[in-house]
Formats: C-alpha cells, structure tokens, sequence
C-alpha cells in the first residue's frame, strides 16, 4: 500500500453530488464571470473569515499583488517578506515595482521573526509582508507594533492558512488586508486557480474590484487602468460547495499532526513543528527538519511513502533573484531550512492506516 503525499482526489469523491449539482447549475445559467456563484462565494467566505469583504481572482499571486497595487505599493517602495517562503510572496512585491527585502525567521520558528524586522526598515519601507506558512499563523502583534511605530501596512499572506486562527480570531478577521489562494492543494481549494483578497477597509476592497477586471464597475467604463484576474463561475461554485466542509478537514488534519507530534516524539535528529500557545495552525503541511532529510526522503520513498520539500532553493539563490545579489551565506535561515525540511504526506482524507505506515516508516529510517 502507497500513502500519497496528498490525494486531491478524496474531497472530491466525498462531495461527488453536490458537485455535480455545481456543473449543472453554472453550465444552465449560461453566466460564467462574476455572477451569482462568485458574489455568493465571496460573502460566505468573508463571514466565514470575520471581514466585511471578501474580492475572489483569478490566483493567490493576483490576490497579493493586486492587494499591495490597491494599498498605493509600488515603484520605489519597499516591502519586508520573509526569506523562507515559497516565491510568489516576493513575486507579488516584485510585480509591482517594489523591492522586497528578506527577513529571517527566528531559530525555532519558520514565519518572519518580529526580532528581526526592525533592522531591515528603510525611509523607502512601505509594508511587512508576513506569510502564515504551512499553516501556522505568524506572530501578528510584534508585526503590527512595528509596523505602528514606523507607520507601515501589513499585509498577509495567507495562502497556506485558511481558517487559521492567531489568539483566537481567524486569519482575515483582524484590521489586515489579507491574500489567500485556492491552488487546487491548498486547504481550500479549487478546480484550478483562485485567489481572494479579504479585508475590511472598503476602498481597498473597491480598488481590487475595479483592477481584477479592467479597471472597470460599470461596462466600458474604465477608471484606472486594471487588468483580467477575474474568478469564473464554475470554480466559485466548488469553492462555495467545500467550505461548509473547511473546519471538519481541517480538525482532521490536526488529528494527524496531533498523531505524528506524539508518535514522532523524541527521535534523535529530527525536529518537530513547534506550535505557539497563541496559535491553532490547520497544518496545511507537516513539516519535520532533520540533518540529511534527502537519506530520509530516499528511503521513505522506497517504502512507498510520498513526500515533499516546501522549498528545496530559497528564493534570494533562484535566479529569478540573482539581481539581488545576495550570495549563499547571505540568509542562513532560509539556506539551511532549504536544506533539512520534510513534509510528511497531511491532508484530511489520510486513514489511520496511512498515519501508522508514515510512522513506522519514518522510525525505521532513523532509528535503523
Ligand atoms: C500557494 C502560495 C501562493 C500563491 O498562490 P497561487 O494561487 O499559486 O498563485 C502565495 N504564497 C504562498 C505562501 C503560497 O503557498
């Protein structure tokens, strides 16, 4: 028996009728962009997270990008992001015309560390881009301290965190704005690509409105210069029929975690995910260092264990960032996580069967 790093297709075996009832609906009302599906969607969606909007698009790299546009970032300015994270939270900076500027995270941590933020604001620092990665929510309330003290915005990147919640209110549901993706993997995803920006400042939410379609309310009436980074209908409609289901899948994959935290437990060489006291992360992936995670990878790989690396070059050594110029040594966090992360298979559909065989499967290899 094989466990799959994570099987896109159990969700939506356990939701086959509704949706079918989905296809049926948006293929016999004929509308396919920002129609019923989508305006329904995005005010589920922003009950769901506490906000007063929710704007879906075409991508959660959209979501970011288009966020930072609407909050005036551009050209010239500066934006704090983390220098372990996957690459669209820098190419959202990027598309904008700003720079980003790494920042490390703390020593038994994987998000930005606050310590650390406050060396790296200029006169041209404009936001702090936090990522809530792999689930777990960064730690807000230093972020926006500084971010008060130096009249910054911050804006999140919750892509990996949906129905996250940091001291007990959900990710989106604070005064942020707040980019989330539904890349078919993450937690809530869809059948394709998708995005929303969730906030509760209404000119914010305005201006995304009128750059994801064309600088546009009304037809042919064109106000700023926007672009095409609308949501379609149909997956509007998957994403409205999965989110009564977000909690339960997400309580299951804490179930999972809350199985290999305990299982995993004091193994020599392998580190853990840590979870803050103020955190309730919905473990998007499970993340384990060890010192040569590739022997580990290899040998779980041959007992028919699927695994992942979220992620393997850190994005200041991609050459999409070699005009940077920051050398190897340059972010030892980022470098060395680069190197020791594991992603054990998380998803709400793995059997207790699954979980035993990861478990064994990972004792064997380190305890041989
Ligand atoms: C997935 C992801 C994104 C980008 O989302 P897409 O929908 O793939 O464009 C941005 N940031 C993080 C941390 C992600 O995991």
């Amino acid at each position: 028996m094989n466990v799959p790093f994570y099987d896109l297709r159990a969700a939506h075996a356990e939701l086959r009728d509704r949706l079918d009832d989905v296809h049926r609906r948006v293929m016999d009302s004929g509308c396919f962009l920002l129609g019923p599906e989508t305006e329904a969607f995005e005010d589920e969606f922003a009950a769901y997270c506490g906000a007063r909007h929710c704007v879906t698009v075409s991508t959660g790299l959209d979501a970011l990008t288009l966020a930072l546009t609407a909050a005036g970032i551009g050209p010239g300015d500066e934006v704090i992001v983390p220098s372990h994270t996957f690459i669209a939270t820098w190419l959202s900076v990027s598309a904008t015309g700003a720079r980003p500027v790494p920042v490390e995270p703390g020593p038994t941590d994987v998000n930005l560390d606050p310590a650390r933020i406050e060396a790296a604001v200029t006169a041209r620092t404009r936001a702090i881009l936090p990522v809530h990665l792999y689930g777990h929510p960064a730690d807000l309330e230093p972020i926006e301290d500084i971010a008060t003290r130096h009249g910054l915005l911050v804006i999140e990147d919750a892509a990996q965190a949906h129905g996250a919640r940091h001291r007990g209110r959900r990710v989106g549901g604070g005064a942020n704005t707040v980019a989330f993706s539904f890349y078919p993997g993450k937690n809530l995803g869809a059948t394709g690509d998708g995005g929303a920006v969730v906030t509760s400042d209404a000119q914010l939410a305005e201006r995304v409105r009128l750059l994801r379609n064309y600088g546009s309310a009304v037809k042919y009436q064109h106000d700023i210069r926007g672009g095409n980074h609308r949501l379609d209908e149909y997956r509007a409609g998957v994403l409205r029929a999965k989110l009564p289901e977000l909690d339960a899948w997400n309580a299951r994959r804490a179930v999972v975690a809350g199985r290999y935290l305990r299982d995993l437990d004091g193994i020599d060489g392998l580190e853990l995910p840590a979870v803050a006291s103020w955190a309730d992360p919905v473990w998007h992936l499970f993340v384990v260092r060890v010192a040569d995670r590739d022997t580990l990878r290899k040998a779980l790989t041959a007992d028919g264990i699927e695994t992942g690396v979220h992620y393997p070059v850190p994005v200041h050594r991609t050459g999409a960032y070699a005009d940077l110029g920051l050398p190897a040594g340059s972010l030892p966090r980022a470098e060395a996580l680069s190197q020791q992360v594991l992603s054990l298979p998380m998803g709400p559909h793995l059997s207790d069967t699954q979980i035993d065989r990861v478990v064994t499967g990972v004792r064997a290899a380190l305890m041989a």
